[in-house]
């Protein structure tokens, strides 16, 4: 098969929209990152998202709808201030989990009680999800395990041949996936951060948790449980300070005849001068938006990837440093 990366418009709309119509499947970009869709009412469409990117059966698909979807037709909500978290941060970059009316397939749950509903802000997005007024499950687009995808390139290079048709968004501006928000209890819990933090949904409703995963434990969001985001070279994740610990890491990757980067903010632009740099950018959300598009840049140019950590895991750098961890970790 060929795979045809195409722009957003009129044209490519139309076949995108046949392609899901008959149970086919496509990229799509959104503001976070991007998206291998399908239609959730179609269990082959389902099973071939799952068998085009090797996920484990037992990790279910977020639903993604336009802005004008009645949310309501999908699942249960249960609590008010579910209806304050819509209205502050949807379209957006934040996944509700409630429960399910069971209209999207059982496949694209794995057999669950729950569905997790996005709305995304990215326009090209918003254009593709109406002209198919469908519920789309999507998760990212790339092979399970890699690096998740934030061009329509990085598609292609892992899907190329697989699926027919890739819509072109542009760079995603988000970088990191978004936040999975349980909202079925009394106090919504985080099971994956992203760029809406912790500390933003307190804001609105009061009160949040963030559940922890530990070995062992029955987890909420299987995703979570799951080696992720990897690029293809060898990495190494250091402590934000430790930066003796980074040049000797640095130089005995150079002795041993590696070509080793070093990926990090720009303000160690300084402390690391004259060595290879992936620099990731300034502000938190300018280092989230970089971080997947450096690791897969890194991983062409470097045989060892050696990251720098966060300096705290507060706000979204609670998202950047999970997927910090189980990238290079
Ligand atoms: P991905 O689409 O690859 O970014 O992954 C989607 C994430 O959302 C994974 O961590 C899933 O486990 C999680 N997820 C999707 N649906 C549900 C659900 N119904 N309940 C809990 N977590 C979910
Ligand atoms: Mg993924």
């Amino acid at each position: 098969m060929q795979t045809l990366i195409k722009p957003i418009d009129e044209s490519s709309l139309i076949e995108a929209a046949k392609i899901i119509n008959e149970g086919g499947i496509v990229g799509m970009p959104t503001e976070t990152v991007y998206g291998l869709a399908g239609s959730g009412l179609n269990p082959l469409a389902v099973k071939n998202i799952f068998a085009v990117k090797g996920r484990p059966s037992d990790n279910p698909l977020i639903c993604h709808v336009h802005k004008d979807f009645d949310i309501e037709s999908l699942v249960y909500i249960r609590y008010d201030y579910v209806k304050k978290l819509i209205e502050a941060f949807t379209p957006g970059p934040l996944t509700l989990v409630m429960e399910s009316k069971g209209v999207v397939c059982r496949e694209a749950v794995c057999g669950g009680e729950t569905l997790a509903v996005r709305i995304p802000a990215h326009t090209g997005c918003q254009k593709f999800l109406k002209a198919v007024n469908l519920p789309i499950v999507a998760p990212s687009a790339n092979l399970s395990k890699h690096t998740s995808p934030v061009t329509a390139q990085h598609v292609y290079e892992d899907l190329n041949g697989k699926i027919p048709l890739i819509l072109d968004g542009g760079k995603c501006s988000g970088g990191i996936e978004s936040t999975v928000l349980d909202v079925t209890g009394e106090v919504p819990r985080i099971l994956r951060a992203g760029l809406i933090t912790k500390e933003m949904i307190i804001k609105v409703v009061g009160d949040c948790q963030v559940a922890m995963h530990r070995e062992g434990d029955k987890v909420k969001s299987p995703g979570v449980k799951y080696k992720h985001y990897r690029p293809k070279c060898e990495t190494a994740l250091f402590e934000s300070e430790d930066i003796e610990g980074v040049k000797r890491a640095y130089k005995e990757a150079l002795d041993s005849g590696k070509v080793p980067y070093v990926m990090c903010a720009n303000s160690y632009v300084e402390a690391f001068k004259g060595m290879n740099l992936l620099l990731l950018g300034s502000t938190e959300e300018e280092i989230a938006s970089n971080l997947y598009d450096k690791l897969l840049e890194g991983e062409k140019k470097a045989s060892i990837i050696i990251a720098v950590a966060m300096p705290n895991e507060l706000g979204v750098n609670m998202g950047i440093m999970n997927r910090l961890k189980k990238s290079c970790g």
